[in-house]
């Protein structure tokens, strides 16, 4: 089972011009083999997307 937390995203929107919880995320491979998220704002239902960070010990 993915550690990934599902709902537990936030990115930034351009919109609300601030951090907010992204909805219907959906987890995306780019062409250079990283991994994103891709989702909407849960405020404005804006597209959002975000780079996902690199593993970190602990935490994916
Ligand atoms: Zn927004």
């Amino acid at each position: 089972m993915s550690p990934f937390k599902r709902y537990d995203v936030e990115g930034y929107c351009v919109a609300c011009r601030e951090r907010v919880q992204m909805e219907n995320i959906e987890e995306v491979e780019m062409r250079n083999k990283k991994k994103a998220w891709k989702g909407t704002c849960s405020q404005c239902g804006r597209p959002l997307f975000r780079i996902k960070p690199a593993p970190r010990e602990g935490m994916w």
